[in-house]
């Protein structure tokens, strides 16, 4: 079972990180997620997610990058 990507979310299932590389950095960017080594941003793998607590269930229409507390809110274009 893979666990959402948010630092401290603990859901699964949700959506793979796009295959686009500059959608991709835009969401690396809006979970903050840093890797514990380098202390540089995460970097996902093929398999990782995030949940579907992170994106607007409204619309997907722009990109969003609000962070509010812990939620992050993700567009998928
Ligand atoms: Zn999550």
């Amino acid at each position: 079972m893979k666990y959402c990507s948010v630092p401290n979310c603990r859901s699964y299932t949700g959506h793979k990180f796009p295959k686009d590389y500059a959608l991709t950095m835009k969401w690396r960017v809006a979970i903050r997620r840093e890797d514990s080594k380098t202390k540089e941003l995460w970097n996902p793998g093929s398999e990782d997610i995030v949940c579907h607590n992170h994106f607007n269930k409204n619309d997907y229409k722009d990109t969003l990058l609000a962070c509010t507390g812990n939620e992050v809110f993700l567009s998928k274009r």
